[in-house]
């Protein structure tokens, strides 16, 4: 516990300053403590002892609007019984009263914002340019060749080299060897290290007054922390890495693997598949793939369109078409001229 201190108080009345705590009256012209009061603390070191003052704070006489002590029943300066609020309410009330007038206070407003709308034009702009440049052209051609291409992929059965932790069922062994598969880490040793941890400690204490709200204060220690680095030691593994070894296969056996492209190719307007007599024990097809073009011959260069076939057998050399060109060159569609 801390200890009792005398308090002061200005008179609102005259303008005495400093009163005493333990008056209750105006030395200077008599007049009781008042709503305006407020105790303060002026002398540290008017220590009194701990039993003088009264334990409660003081209330307000409704009557004759004057403090009177905790202990008084009525009223010693005008004799009404106790009613009205204590000197905590009424400085609560006090304080809310000066918080709500702070914030009533109105706000500067903020500056005006620059506006946005010569950015936003500006980037309307760069956006226009951009799909400008890769928007697709059109060009006025006529069409100069025709092209067809059909291919077809075959796989064979052969037999190929491969190594593997395992011999697959078919496999003709090789040869096996010891050989590192993976690494594992293994705990070597510790080492010890150091590292600063930061770390709260109570760097001395302040005296804070609690306010009795009768004259008197009471004095009390308050912590005040501060930051610092303390070195902690710890012991941290060093791992190395040591080989596992395994046995690895190395053996021939028959797989699918890519044989021949089979390709009918021409420029007249009856595409067909290529023939070829496959093997049935050691080939297999593996997928077609088929291209049909056009050469179109334009003011501003030459083009080439890749079509379906249904719609590549619809133009003939000669036609007259419009394309319409990516800004990459390619022929994103054609069309008969009219
Ligand atoms: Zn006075
Ligand atoms: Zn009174």
């Amino acid at each position: 516990m801390g200890q009792m201190i005398e308090g002061r108080w200005d008179c609102t009345s005259c303008g005495k300053k400093m009163i005493l705590g333990r008056y209750s009256h105006c030395p200077g012209c008599g007049k009781g403590r008042g709503t305006d009061v407020k105790f303060y603390v002026a002398d540290p070191d008017a220590v009194v002892a701990a039993d003088v003052p009264e334990k409660g704070p003081d209330w307000m006489c409704e009557y004759c609007q004057s403090y009177a002590p905790d202990s008084a029943g009525y009223c010693p300066n005008c004799g009404a019984p106790r009613s009205g609020k204590t000197y905590h309410e009424i400085q609560k009330e006090k304080e809310q009263a000066q918080t709500e007038t702070v914030s009533a206070v109105p706000q500067r407003s903020a500056a005006r914002k620059r506006s946005p709308i010569p950015f936003l034009i500006l980037a309307a702009i760069a956006v226009f340019f951009l799909v400008s440049q890769m928007m697709p052209r059109s060009a006025d051609a006529r069409i100069t060749a025709k092209a067809w291409q059909r291919d077809i992929a075959v796989q064979s059965y052969q037999w190929v080299d491969e190594a593997d932790w395992y011999l697959p069922s078919g496999a003709v062994l090789t040869e096996s060897r010891r050989e590192i598969r993976d690494y594992e880490d293994v705990l070597d040793h510790y080492e010890t290290r150091s590292r600063q941890v930061p770390e709260q400690y109570i760097s001395g204490y302040s005296t804070e007054y609690r306010d009795m709200g009768n004259g008197y204060f009471q004095s009390y220690q308050v912590p005040q922390y501060a930051n610092r680095y303390r070195t902690e030691y710890y012991d941290e593994a060093v791992y190395r890495q040591e080989p596992i070894y395994d046995t690895r296969y190395y053996y021939r056996i028959q797989r699918w693997v890519y044989g021949r492209t089979l390709t009918a190719s021409g420029t007249d307007n009856e595409p067909y598949w290529p023939e070829a007599a496959l093997d049935p024990e050691t080939e297999r097809e593996n997928g077609r793939s088929e291209q049909y073009a056009l050469r179109c011959e334009g003011d501003k260069g030459t083009y080439t369109a890749n079509l379906t076939l249904e719609r590549w057998l619809a133009f003939r050399v000669g036609d007259r078409v419009n394309l319409k060109v990516s800004s990459g060159g390619a022929v994103l569609d054609i069309t008969k001229a009219k």
